[in-house]
């Protein structure tokens, strides 16, 4: 369920409260009665590795060695 966070502007008085989406928004300060205005913010919402992708090379690859030469610096020079 999400959870949204309320602010109003009357007491200052900020609450969160835990939603579903088919729930009505609230509308009046639980203290004052007055109207409140729903905060948005990143609490409870938080979108995670949108295009990233983490890769662990260390454990993913350990035939990739970072101390052995490129394949084509092993090729013998001759003049
Ligand atoms: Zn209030």
């Amino acid at each position: 369920m999400p959870t949204y966070e309320y602010a109003c502007a009357s007491c200052g008085h900020q609450f969160e409260a835990v939603q579903s989406f088919s729930d009505a928004a609230l509308t009046e300060c639980p203290k004052c009665g007055k109207e409140i205005r729903k905060v948005y913010s990143n609490v409870g919402v938080v979108f995670k590795g949108s295009g990233f992708y983490k890769n662990d090379s260390r454990a993913n690859a350990p035939t990739a060695k970072p101390d052995n030469p490129p394949a084509s610096a092993s090729k013998p020079i001759k003049d």
